[in-house]
């Protein structure tokens, strides 16, 4: 018989949840100066999310007994 406690998530594991820098794309807008037909503007680039190493996901939630 395996005891109620084995079932039950780490405590240390945490839930994962959707990051909150990139939205869960793993990517986040990275804005760049851009030159078209010599007007100059802002443009918008990829850039690999730092906070979640590009999985879209982080550890949030922790349980309490
Ligand atoms: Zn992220």
């Amino acid at each position: 018989m395996t005891g109620v406690d084995d079932e039950r998530p780490r405590r240390d594991a945490g839930v994962p949840v959707v990051c909150s820098a990139c939205g869960g794309d793993g990517y986040t807008a990275q804005p760049q100066l851009t030159v078209l037909d010599g007007i100059p503007q802002t443009g918008v680039a990829a850039a690999p999310c730092t906070w979640c190493g590009r999985t879209g996901r982080r550890r949030g939630i922790h349980a309490h007994d």
